[in-house]
């Protein structure tokens, strides 16, 4: 048999309070907090406080509130639409509910829900859009937390998005009803008008909204290019976490953990394009073309990588394809793996007197007969984090002793950098060659080398090159992991 849905048994409703006195009787913090509630609407607040702490004054001062200072009065509570009886005292705030009762105006008494005709809600205020989360009473922090959540999922902007569209409403009234018609909000909300407002520029969200009106075209596609972050989920970035939640197609790098693709829509299109090594993985060119195909369709594409998408992402050349095919995309930043290795060994990238500069390189460049510009750097005491460097470990640390850096130079290397499974090794640039023979790396790792790095936290990492014998050690290792 079916389960029922279980019942609420408060009914969240919207009450009209523009211009409507609300009165709360008390004194103290109690009072002060429904205050604050009630302040984020336009209701004329009526605060009935014969004794009103400080803090309470400060706040009547502030918001033009109307304060009465004498001992409670039934009278008081005269043409209020709603009343709190939120005096701390059992006696009073019973007093205040019959009298609030018996004049049919619906009373909220602080913490004693059997007196209540409504409760008050946890409040996400986007006015006019209002999110308002109720428990019955059951889990006032639970309904903190959630406030908390939903908070960060939404735009501040909504706001102002909600107001552009309320002040559209009448010319979409004339659209014809049905697909037209919906397609026109769902453009709004989604398309150009709301990243517009996002981006602060109310005058052509009202210009690309007056244009969705016109035109019968299909809404334009648009790619956001987005830092998924080193891998631990909570370093994506709030706006990366928005995106992802409104985009109908997510192409990702197989560097992208799964528990970061799986936050995005459950029906969004999810298109994996590899490139990792041995993976089934399309080439540039063709992931070019895919998202320049996508946009073409009018689709919200987040093209989510590692990291963040301007280092060694190849974000340049997809954005080139996008300009030149006139598809709109937008760069949304992430945690770079450099910078989730070095928190994670607690390394200071720049450290006063002893380096105020820093290179992002890979280190492939390095095989050439002529030095590249950062080497040059490192040598003059830039720190240096070296991107997909395992395979160019012996050619880097070469290349770089031979030019004058000495062997001595601190050199911290992070495999899964922000991810539980991390793993951290220190040692010197003469023992950097070793890394290209661990097998036991098969995580992403990064390396970081510089005089620096001697100011990082060795307590939880392991030497570089403490294991002569390689194939033993290596043995030994994954007897422990298995
Ligand atoms: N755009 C990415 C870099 C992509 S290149 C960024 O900004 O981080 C891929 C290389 O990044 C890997 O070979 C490795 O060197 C590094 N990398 C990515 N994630 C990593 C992680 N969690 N730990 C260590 N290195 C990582």
């Amino acid at each position: 048999m079916p389960h029922a849905a279980p019942k609420l048994n408060a009914f969240p409703v919207f009450a009209r309070v523009e211009g409507e006195a609300v009165a709360i009787v008390g004194n103290g913090e109690e009072a002060l907090a429904k205050a604050r509630l009630i302040d984020q609407s336009s209701a004329v607040l009526r605060i009935i406080a014969s004794d009103a702490g400080e803090e309470l004054l400060a706040f009547i001062a502030g918001s033009g509130a109307t304060h009465i200072r004498q001992p409670y009065d039934a009278s008081q509570l005269h043409g209020a639409v709603m009343v709190f009886a939120a005096s701390g005292d059992e006696a009073l705030d019973s007093r205040v509910a019959t009298d609030a009762r018996r004049l049919g105006i619906p009373v909220n008494a602080v913490d004693r829900p059997e007196l209540c005709d409504f409760f008050t809600p946890a409040l996400v205020n986007r006015a006019p859009v209002a999110i308002a989360i109720g428990t019955e009473g059951a889990g006032p922090v639970l309904a903190q937390m959630l406030r908390g959540r939903i908070d960060r999922m939404l735009p501040p902007s909504l706001g102002r998005l909600a107001a552009l569209a309320a002040s559209l409403r009448a010319a979409a009234e004339r659209l014809p009803k049905g697909n037209r018609r919906r397609r026109f909000w769902s453009d709004f909300f989604a398309g150009t008008p709301a990243r517009a407002i996002e981006a602060g520029e109310y005058d052509k969200a009202r210009d690309a909204a007056l244009d969705l009106l016109a035109t019968n075209a299909p809404a334009a596609g648009h790619i956001a290019l987005v830092g998924a972050g080193p891998g631990a989920e909570d370093l994506l970035t709030l706006r990366a976490h928005r995106l992802l939640l409104e985009a109908d197609v997510i192409v990702h790098d197989a560097l992208v953990p799964e528990a970061i693709v799986a936050m995005a829509r459950r029906d969004a299109e999810r298109l994996p394009v590899g490139k990792r090594k041995g993976c089934h993985t399309k080439s540039q060119a063709e992931i070019n073309a895919l998202l320049v195909e996508l946009g073409r369709q009018g689709k919200r594409v987040v093209r989510l990588k590692s990291g963040d998408p301007l280092v060694f992402g190849r974000a340049g050349e997809e954005m080139a394809a996008l300009r030149e095919a006139g598809i709109a995309y937008e760069v949304v930043p992430g945690v770079t793996a450099a910078f989730a290795a070095a928190a994670d060994f607690e390394l200071p990238l720049t450290l006063r007197g002893v380096t105020s500069s820093m290179v992002f390189t890979t280190g492939h460049d390095l095989k050439g007969n002529s030095l590249p510009d950062w080497a040059k750097l490192a040598i003059s005491g830039a720190t240096v984090a070296v991107y997909m460097g395992r395979s160019v470990a012996a050619e880097v640390a070469g290349r770089l002793i031979e030019a004058g850096l000495s062997p001595d130079t601190a050199v911290a290397v992070v495999e899964n950098a922000s991810l539980g499974n991390r793993r951290r090794f220190h040692g010197t640039l003469a023992d950097l060659p070793s890394l290209e023979a661990r097998v036991d790396l098969d995580g992403p790792v990064m390396t970081i080398i510089g005089d620096a790095v001697a100011g990082a936290n060795f307590d939880h990492s392991e030497p570089l090159a403490a294991r002569k014998h390689e194939g033993r050690a290596v043995r030994a290792i994954e007897g422990v992991a298995s």
